[in-house]
């Protein structure tokens, strides 16, 4: 493939829409007589008139070239192969912390340029990469890239885009097409047939024909794929603004068993989760205004109705409310670090979770201390949710919508009220008899 430097003007690309801390990266690193460049979705988006969620830069430049260059501002991350992040502690101007506004990192990843030389050495017997450490130039740091509209670079000073691999063309033809042969690239990546249809939905985007085709056959190989990296893969699904429409797609490709084991379980039978489904269009929804969406309150969704259903059936063994909730989430425990949920990731769900009780059995003296609780308003969400599919008492749930909007003389009246509620419905938990935090 040939070169092509072509004039951004062309494009209609706006220099103000790129993040100041990524322009004085690439300014930073050109006065330091290296190149840099913004690669990938940064550049991508921007062709496709869309907001890029993050910057990425790439420069001929070591990583300890690099940080020489940032000093302080900067560390080198990765084992496998290194990059470097900086970082800049911005002012954010909306959020305040004793009224005072409160400082927020932002990190820009700057990465060498690599090559894809494989050595045979380096490759499973499923002739996946297991090494990839190699530096390169911008030529062979193009051919390595999955994509062809990802394997752009944009100079945001000289204004100039450089495309390797027809790029451009297929911005225009709204086409994710594979660099090189498509089956042999997802042999040796098999997480990028997945990146193909995450991006293809994202974007609005086709898949090229020869880039579609062997998906089918080769789907299998994700299982093979670490937990950890399927585990990111997940994340970038449920949280890239089109999570219900990614998890259709990947329904209609007919997955194999397991693939996702968190997301299997809430979507790949014949009944999916409909809470599970609210709550992702709802995330959906919100990430077309604000990048503020939290994954823990995600999880504890994605998960509610494998612990709401183990609940419901040790309450019909005659268990305590209280008991079989706490065995409810011991037991999905073990299911969560096996889906890759970190152990602390798994506390703050599990906190949700177990607010779900104080709404279902409140105590009055404990209620006002709950409202002030940091996970209250997830909690709340999440029981919002269960009311909108019936799984909660409707009176109690008006109840507490009531409490949250009532004054001080208010409140008092709705205790009363309360106690004529509690006495008709809900038995209150007995004593726990055991904690399940991590
Ligand atoms: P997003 O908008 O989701 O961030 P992205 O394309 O920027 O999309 P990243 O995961 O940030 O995705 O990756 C940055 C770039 O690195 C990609 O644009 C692509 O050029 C390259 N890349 C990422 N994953 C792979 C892969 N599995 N194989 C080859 N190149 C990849
Ligand atoms: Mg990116």
């Amino acid at each position: 493939m040939t070169k092509k430097t072509i004039a951004a003007n062309k494009y209609n690309i706006d220099n103000s829409q790129i993040s100041a801390d990524a322009l004085y990266v690439v300014e930073k690193l050109q006065e330091h007589g290296y190149d840099a460049y913004i690669v990938g979705g940064g550049i991508r988006d921007l062709l496709l008139g869309k907001q890029p969620k993050d910057f990425d830069i790439v420069t001929r430049a070591t990583p300890e070239a690099i940080r020489k260059v940032f000093r302080r501002n900067s560390i080198i991350i990765g084992r496998r192969f290194k990059l470097v992040h900086v970082f800049f502690d911005n002012v954010n101007p909306n959020k305040f912390v004793n009224n005072r506004p409160i400082l927020e990192r932002h990190i820009i990843e700057v990465s060498t340029y690599r090559s894809n030389k494989v050595h045979k050495h380096t490759l499973s017997e499923h002739g996946r990469i297991m090494l990839d450490n190699n530096y390169g130039n911008q030529k062979e740091d193009a051919i390595r890239r999955d994509f062809t509209i990802n394997a752009l670079y944009y100079d945001p000073v000289a204004e100039k885009i450089i495309d390797y691999q027809n790029g451009l063309k297929d911005i225009e033809n709204r086409c994710i097409k594979v660099i090189g042969k498509a089956r042999t690239r997802y042999i040796e990546d098999p997480v990028r047939m997945l990146r193909a249809i995450r991006l293809s939905i994202k974007l609005g985007l086709d898949i090229d024909k020869e880039s579609l085709k062997p998906i089918e056959e080769l789907k299998h190989l994700l299982l093979n794929e670490s937990k950890g990296r399927m585990y990111e893969e997940m994340l970038k699904i449920l949280l890239s603004g089109y999570s219900v429409e990614c998890i259709n797609a990947l329904i209609k490709l007919n997955l194999p068993h397991n693939t996702f084991s968190l997301l299997d379980k809430v979507f790949f039978k014949s009944q999916p989760d409909q809470l599970a489904l609210n709550i992702l269009a709802k995330t959906d929804q919100r990430l077309k205004e604000t990048p503020d969406v939290s994954l823990v309150f995600i999880l504890s969704g994605l998960l509610w109705n494998n612990i709401y259903n183990d609940y419901m059936e040790l309450l019909t063994k005659g268990d305590s409310a209280m008991e079989s909730f706490y065995e409810s989430v011991a037991t999905q425990k073990e299911y969560a670090y096996h889906c890759g949920i970190a152990k602390n990731m798994f506390s703050s769900i599990s906190d949700i979770w177990l607010m779900q009780l104080e709404f279902e059995y409140p105590n009055i003296k404990k209620i006002d201390r709950l409202l002030g609780t940091p996970r209250f308003r997830q909690a709340w969400h999440l029981y919002t949710s269960r009311h909108e599919i019936g799984q909660v008492d409707p009176k109690l749930y008006q109840w507490w919508s009531s409490y949250m909007e009532a004054n001080d003389d208010e409140r008092i009246t709705l205790h009363e009220e309360l106690k004529r509620i509690l006495q008709i419905g809900n038995k209150p938990a007995t004593k726990k008899k055991r904690r399940t935090r991590t």
